[in-house]
């Protein structure tokens, strides 16, 4: 019925809108879509539809064994019935067989009387006849015995509640009577008279008498065995024709219920093979790694049991499928960050200090921390400043002051959700959101790592809040690394004392400087510097104030010489400039300008005055005074000492290859 309407809709539409809405059990009909009412548009699925609303099961939802029973139900019912009719085929052939023997009985017993009566009339003849009393032995016999023999003629007869009976019984009557007649008539007096006379018996049975009577005997009993024979008869023909009857009714209902059984045994066999054909489909689809595969709620109940537990298995499958997908791209996105660690581990061993491990680092960080920006300050060599390193994803650089940072200050990363009770962090980039992770390695700080997502108001993934400590870790390990090989580095070349280059780094320096210089035929120039009476000095105000004056004069140096200069102390209180791109006149005025200005110097040290200081100073360059870098530093030397020969607190340049101008610059 239409929603509502009381009208069908099967009746009111079209017959093609079938298909459209119609039965999951209709080859090419789709499922139902019921309106409010429950009703559908598809005629044919309409009595299905309303059989299971009306809570009347069908067969195609019935559990399995009523299922396979009750089709069974008419097999068994005419089973009952044939087995009732055979039941009384054979009690009617009984009957007719007891019958028909009771019959047989009768007519011999009148066939024993009308012996009898025989033996009577024979008996009382011979006897006439012959006057032998030996004749008359079978007459007394038969007149003894054919009483009896009648009377249970007469009960049988009695006995058989046929339609004949009152006939029977009266022929029967007839007969006694005349027997009893014949008997008293001709019996009885003819051997009477014949005792006194033979001719007078024999008058007697001329008379003809006795023939009559024993005629008449004999047609009542002629008559009485013509009807118990046609009794007998009758009453086998309907026995056999029950039999037939059977025979027939047999062979129907047993054709019939063969077919029945065959009919409803390929019936529920179908509906059976039918639904566990849906399952097995699903379940190869469902090993073919298919997802979401579900059976509908069809079938026996038994069916829709296996379905709904079917369902549940494929929910579980797929969950547990999705799940391991998801854990296997977590693993894959996790092996690809441990290889990507390891590979920035191998980059940065390979790293010659924190400048190219920061640029490792602006490289391996956007691919380590998907999705992010961020920046990494070190502390500087005083530890008093944040510097920043590198950025990546367009991150503004920070540093500041190390102190402003919470979380290097508390020495545990900071994430914004836990930031409850900390205020702004004054070093950091300003703005929340930010992870701030302090990078530590042997109990030392080494800086900050600053990392938030890509887009604001996004929290970081849970997978890189996973992987970001052992990103941390590792930068923090590399920073180290770094760190102590740049010291070591440091520690290899510089001068404890002046931190200046030591003599292994200035000739290293020099050697490249030198081929360099070669190549470019740019000049290249070198200034030695000796501090003047300087063992003098040391014994006047003591070591350490020798050690101050060396410090301040390796000062001077590194102030004033050019970025591109090499400031050395290769030992005791002689220091060397190599000066890449200087010429002769260019390294000689340096030279000249820190004489002067180590000359101008007061120095006190402990709060003593230590007087003046000098130093002499030997100019020489490349390819002037020198015809290889090697011997540049013996030709500065030559003039370093031409100047301390002429007098100290001075500078000389080398004598030339061809010319020795000694003593341009001489004070
Ligand atoms: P000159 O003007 O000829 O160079 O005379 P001088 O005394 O400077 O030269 P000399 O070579 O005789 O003496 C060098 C002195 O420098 C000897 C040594 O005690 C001193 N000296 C060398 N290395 C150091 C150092 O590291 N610290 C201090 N305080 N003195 C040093
Ligand atoms: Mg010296
Ligand atoms: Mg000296």
């Amino acid at each position: 019925m239409r929603c509502g309407t009381g009208r069908t809709w099967g009746r009111s539409r079209p017959r093609s809108r079938r298909g459209a809405g119609g039965s999951p059990d209709i080859p090419g009909c789709a499922p139902p879509a019921p309106c409010q009412g429950g009703r559908t548009f598809c005629r044919p699925c309409r009595f299905f539809v309303r059989q299971q609303r009306e809570g009347v099961v069908t067969l195609g939802t019935m559990r399995l064994a009523p299922l396979l029973l009750l089709p069974q139900l008419p097999v068994w019912i005419l089973l009952a019935v044939a087995g009732v009719q055979l039941s009384a085929a054979v009690d009617a052939r009984t009957q007719a067989t007891a019958e028909a023997a009771h019959s047989r009985e009768q007519l011999s017993r009148m066939e024993a009387a009308l012996r009898l009566t025989l033996d009577l009339e024979t008996g009382v003849r011979g006897y006439v006849i012959t006057g032998q009393s030996a004749f008359l032995t079978p007459y007394r016999e038969a007149t003894a015995v054919l009483p009896g023999v009648l009377a249970t003629l007469r009960e049988g007869t009695a006995a058989q509640p046929t339609p004949d009976r009152p006939a029977q019984l009266a022929r029967l009557s007839r007969i006694e009577t005349l027997l009893e007649r014949w008997q008293a008539r001709v019996g009885r007096p003819e051997i009477a008279v014949r005792g006194r006379s033979a001719q007078e018996a024999a008058a007697l049975v001329a008379r003809g008498t006795g023939k009559r009577l024993i005629d008449a005997v004999r047609a009542e009993a002629a008559a009485f065995t013509r009807t118990e024979g046609t009794r007998l008869r009758e009453q086998e023909a309907a026995a056999l024709a029950r039999l037939q009857d059977l025979r027939r009714t047999l062979l129907e209902y047993g054709t019939a219920v063969i077919a029945l059984s065959v009919l409803s045994g390929l019936l529920a066999s179908a509906l059976i093979s039918r639904s566990y054909r849906r399952v097995s489909l699903a379940a190869e689809r469902l090993a073919r790694g298919e997802g979401g595969v579900r059976l509908s709620d069809r079938g026996p109940q038994e069916v829709r049991s296996l379905s709904a537990a079917f369902n549940r298995m494929s929910e579980q499958l797929g969950a547990a499928q999705q799940e391991a997908q998801g854990r296997a791209a977590d693993l894959a996105a996790q092996n690809a960050r441990m290889g990507a660690l390891g590979d920035l581990s191998d980059w940065l061993q390979a790293a010659r200090g924190l400048e190219e491990g920061g640029q490792i680092l602006a490289r391996a960080l956007p691919t380590l921390l998907p999705g992010t920006r961020g920046s990494l300050a070190t502390h500087n060599a005083s530890r008093n400043l944040l510097v920043p390193l590198l950025t990546w994803g367009e991150e503004v650089a920070s540093g500041g002051a190390p102190d402003g940072c919470w979380a290097l200050r508390r020495g545990e990363t900071r994430w914004p959700q836990d930031s409850g009770f900390a205020p702004a962090c004054l070093a950091g980039p300003g703005g929340g959101g930010y992870v701030c992770v302090p990078l530590f390695s042997h109990g030392e700080t080494l800086g900050i790592l600053r990392v938030r997502p890509e887009a604001d108001g996004h929290p970081l993934p849970a997978d890189l809040r996973e992987t970001l400590p052992a990103v941390a870790r590792q930068v923090a390990l590399a920073l180290a690394g770094l760190r102590l090989q740049e010291r070591l580095h440091q520690q290899a070349i510089r001068d404890p004392l002046t931190g200046l280059f030591n003599r292994r780094h200035l000739e290293d320096a020099l050697a490249s400087a030198g081929a360099h210089a070669a190549a470019t035929d740019e000049p290249l120039s070198l200034i030695a510097l000796d501090v003047d009476h300087f063992k003098r000095f040391n014994d006047t105000f003591g070591h350490e104030a020798g050690d101050a004056v060396l410090v301040r004069v390796g000062a001077a140096l590194r102030d004033l010489a050019p970025p591109s200069a090499v400031p050395a102390r290769p030992g005791g209180e002689e220091f060397t400039l190599l000066l890449p791109g200087l010429d002769t006149g260019a390294a000689a005025a340096l030279a000249e300008r820190l004489r002067e200005t180590v000359a101008g110097w007061s120095l006190s040290h402990a709060g003593m005055a230590l007087g003046q200081v000098t130093v002499s100073l030997g100019v020489a360059s490349l390819r002037v005074h020198a015809p290889a870098p090697e011997g540049l530093p013996r030709a500065a030397d030559e003039a370093l000492y031409a100047a301390k020969a002429g007098g100290r607190n001075r500078v000389m340049v080398a004598r030339g290859l061809e010319v020795s101008p000694l003593g341009v610059f001489a004070h």
